[in-house]
């Protein structure tokens, strides 16, 4: 298996050196060269495996080259273990009629970003190590919000590893704030940015392309890498879930053994959403993805028409970790259905304007597989109540707007299947914004918000998020810094 460039420069290289690099040298996203398949016996042997022994298989698949089913196995049940994901990494509830959550945040963090950040900081170290390299490593993550706390936490105290994190101050909830704000650790900073997402990203992404930075810091002994969802390392975990949860739903006798089931996820970076669409092009039998954003609909647009568009109003809404108007992974897709040409192409096209379109039968073939929808405020907090109401199920933002979106296709569009909605963040990580959605009252302060919706519904809080006020605060949020001066934190010591 070799890994080349979306957009079809460099040479190709390895899946340790993907893993290493991040970013391919001529600006594009490293691809595996070719998608394994599961074979209907594999599927069922999976069924009968727990989720450590599904991941290292899935994950092998792609990394064999230079990573053995023993080292994989052996990182995934260090990182999958049941102190870190009490009660599994990946549960199916089944709140009723056709709607099936895959809940993904039980990890450390409360993110669902911990399934791939805990795993990729092992990944990581073997594939510096794999590449020969002695320098230290700099990892930089530009989030909007749940990136960087599960980033923290994965990286922290690893040898070899430093990491810095960029946030938009205004940006993330107060929760998130706090999470990265009290983070522990030796190797790891926490700069707060002024502006939104996309700032501190393009701040980011400016980083890695300057040569002059680079050379400092390879002087220093340093170079930098991404935990960014561009990084294939925090890609490829994010696969194993699909397959995982159907199993799940195959043992748990929800669906038939090969039964077709629709997914649908809250979608900003587009990573999620196309690690499920991998898994399609393994053999995992999807339908139809429901690609579901908030009102910053860029992608319910692209889908729609064709024409991706960033020239437009960003709102910051309630579920700010979709709160993007650039979607880097949408990238991958682009290369998986009309090859690099096109792809760079367009990605030229969306750096010199903020807007590509792409020709008509390559939208068509995407409307075959991907339907674009979104949910306003609104209807955010409408859904919340709905499902609380009719299921005594407890969503947050980004897990609301899936639902609203899933609701519509499944009444709309295809009643039949089986609609797998895929739960991206505990709901009192979000706690004001679902308590108000509940009718409950605002306390004076935000961080009382959890108690007051714990009281509300009896759902208990996770263990990470609880008594997070009382810790103490390591990274001052309220002194941000400009994206300009990013170079310059990255480059001092
Ligand atoms: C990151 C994140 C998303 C978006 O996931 P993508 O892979 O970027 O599409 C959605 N919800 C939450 C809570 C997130 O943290």
């Amino acid at each position: 298996m070799k890994y080349v460039s979306t957009r079809g420069g460099g040479t190709p290289c390895s899946s340790a050196e993907a893993i290493k690099k991040g970013l391919a040298e001529d600006g594009g996203l490293y691809f595996p060269s070719e998608i394994p398949t599961l074979t209907s016996d594999e599927l069922s042997e999976l069924c009968r495996q727990d989720y450590p022994h599904r991941a290292a298989a899935i994950m092998h698949r792609f990394l064999s080259d230079r990573f053995s089913l023993e080292e994989l196995l052996s990182d995934c049940r260090e990182a999958y273990c049941e102190n870190s994901f009490p009660g599994g990494a990946a549960p199916v509830v089944h709140p009723g009629d056709g709607l099936y959550v895959l809940e993904l945040w039980h990890g450390p963090t409360a993110a669902f970003k911990d399934i791939a950040l805990q795993i990729m900081p092992r990944l990581f170290v073997r594939s510096v190590k794999k590449t020969g390299d002695t320098r230290q490593a700099h990892i930089l993550v530009a989030t909007s919000g749940d990136t960087g706390k599960a980033a923290l936490e994965g990286y922290r105290d690893i040898d070899g590893v430093k990491i810095s994190v960029f946030y938009p101050v205004n940006g993330v909830s107060r929760v998130q704030k706090l999470q990265m704000a009290t983070q522990e650790g030796k190797n790891v900073r926490v700069y707060s940015v002024i502006g939104n997402f996309d700032d501190a990203q393009n701040g980011v992404k400016k980083i890695f392309g300057d040569a002059e930075i680079n050379r400092v810091l390879d002087q220093k002994g340093e170079f930098l890498s991404s935990a960014n969802s561009i990084n294939w390392g925090r890609l490829v975990p994010q696969i194993v879930y699909y397959v995982s949860a159907y199993c799940d739903m195959v043992t748990s006798g929800a669906i038939r053994p090969f039964e077709e089931i629709n997914v649908c996820v809250p979608t900003g970076n587009f990573g999620n959403i196309l690690a499920a669409y991998i898994a399609k092009c393994m053999g995992l039998p999807i339908h139809s993805f429901v690609c579901a954003s908030n009102r910053n609909n860029v992608l319910t647009d692209f889908f729609e028409t064709g024409i991706y568009n960033r020239n437009r109003p960003f709102y910051t809404t309630t579920s700010p970790s979709m709160d993007i108007l650039i979607s880097s992974n949408l990238e991958r897709l682009l290369y998986l259905v009309c090859g690099s040409e096109m792809t760079a192409g367009y990605m030229k096209s969306l750096a010199a304007c903020g807007c590509y379109t792409v020709t008509d039968p390559i939208r068509r073939e995407l409307s075959h597989v991907f339907s674009g929808s979104y949910c306003g405020e609104e209807s955010t907090a409408e859904e919340i109540r709905h499902i609380w109401q009719t299921y005594r199920y407890l969503a947050d933002t980004h897990t609301a707007v899936g639902l609203h979106c899933a609701e519509e296709y499944l009444a709309k569009v295809d009643g039949k299947r089986k609609m797998l909605v895929v739960s991206t963040a505990s709901p009192y990580k979000f706690a004001p914004a679902v308590l108000s959605a509940l009718g409950g009252e605002l306390p004076q302060n935000e961080t009382e918000a959890a108690e007051r919706l714990r009281d509300l519904t009896g759902v208990p809080v996770p263990k990470p998020l609880d008594g997070i006020a009382k810790r103490k605060i390591r990274f001052d949020p309220d002194q941000p810094i400009k994206a300009e001066d990013m170079p310059t934190v990255v480059t001092e010591d």
